[in-house]
């Protein structure tokens, strides 16, 4: 950039974090505002799954999108050397009976990808403490994984470093600069700015973390449930509760998920339990609004769904090409905010 343009993000989830360091790294003063910077966000909460193929073959809305978070998921290697983390390519595996298992396997060669049949024993060493009735599986090496509380410090550590200045207030608006980028969440504190933060829609999900007993398997995905790491333990997620917005732990949900996450791995019944919960921003099509607002300035990047944390480099990628007047790339038109417009 010839000269240095002042920006604001509003907003330091994985999609604010995210596009100021990679505005900042490409020649922008970026300023983050955002009234929670512990991180009390969807961003916080999520189990960090970067999973193109079982996103696509297990949710009907991400489906016809493989293409577009497979290519998120290839600028992952640059943002893990960028900011220091590890990015986990051991792949995802998933279980359950007969007729789950050839949906998940038509669903994968439909992408044009060729699942590993696995027998039991290649399944318990992969996941150690498998249920003992689940005697097939199919291997992705495809879909990988990040520890998001890991990836949202780093990513913090790394935009100041590139000397982003982080403000800990709602931003009212541009806070004096020329472009506001709005990653908000569900957030419609900006919503005169950008009237079309109110066609996002939550998605509360409830997700639970067992400790004492370290799971270090790979990413299990079953009817009901997925299972990954955490540290101490393991993570299973997630309820996907429609219109729902607020944080309250539901006990029914929890108990649901808990028992869905024991037909996977029987230990779960009894462990130590702790359930948090996210709301995820929602778009009517499911995939993000990213570019420019209607508002002379302003650019969005807003309704990632289940898949922000995937789909962060992308929607920076892009958030920079819009402020840079670059290539927007092959992506940009799908994820245009301009396409509710009038609708
Ligand atoms: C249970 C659960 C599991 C998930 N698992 C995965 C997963 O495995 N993989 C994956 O890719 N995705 C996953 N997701 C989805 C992912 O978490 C979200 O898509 C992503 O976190 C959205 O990031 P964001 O930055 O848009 O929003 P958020 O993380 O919600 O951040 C928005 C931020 O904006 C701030 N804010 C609001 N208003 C203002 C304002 N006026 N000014 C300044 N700041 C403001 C808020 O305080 C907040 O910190 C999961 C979500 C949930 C709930």
């Amino acid at each position: 950039m010839s000269r240095k343009p002042r920006i604001t993000v509003a907003g330091a989830g994985a999609l604010g974090l995210t596009t100021a360091l990679a505005l900042a790294d490409a020649g922008a003063l970026v300023a983050v505002y955002d009234p929670f910077p512990q991180g009390v966000n969807a961003s916080a909460v999520a189990a960090g799954m970067l999973a193109p193929v079982f996103e696509a073959v297990l949710d009907a809305e991400t489906r016809a999108h493989f293409d577009l978070m497979l290519a998120a998921r290839d600028l992952w290697p640059a943002l893990e050397a960028r900011i220091g983390i590890t990015v986990d390519r051991a792949g995802a595996m998933a279980v359950g009976d007969a007729a789950f298992l050839h949906a998940a396997d038509a669903g994968i060669r439909k992408l044009g990808l060729h699942p590993t049949e696995l027998s039991r024993t290649a399944m318990v060493g992969l996941a150690p403490g498998l249920a003992p009735g689940l005697g097939h599986g199919l291997l992705t090496r495809e879909d990988w994984r990040i520890d998001a509380g890991a990836a949202l410090v780093a990513l913090r550590k790394a935009a100041e470093a590139a000397g982003v200045s982080f403000h800990p207030r709602a931003a009212d608006g541009f806070e004096g600069a020329e472009r506001l980028v709005i990653a908000t969440g569900l957030g419609r504190d900006l919503a005169v700015m950008a009237p079309l933060l109110g066609r996002l829609a939550p998605i509360k999900g409830h997700i639970l973390r067992t400790d004492g007993a370290p799971y270090d398997g790979i990413v299990v995905r079953g009817e009901g449930a997925y299972v990954t790491r955490a540290p101490g333990g393991l993570t299973l997620g997630a309820t996907m509760q429609v219109g729902a917005g607020d944080l309250a732990i539901e006990a029914d949900q929890v108990a649901g998920l808990q028992e869905a996450g024991a037909r996977l791995f029987p230990s779960v019944r009894d462990a130590r339990i702790t359930a948090q919960t996210g709301v995820r921003a929602a778009t009517p099509d499911g995939l993000p609004m990213v570019g420019r607002g209607r508002h002379h300035g302003v650019l969005l990047a807003v309704g990632a769904r289940r898949n922000g944390w995937l789909l962060a480099p992308l929607v920076a990628k892009i958030i920079v090409a819009c402020v840079t007047e670059g290539d927007l790339g092959p992506y940009a038109a799908r994820l245009d905010p301009g396409r509710f417009e009038n609708k």
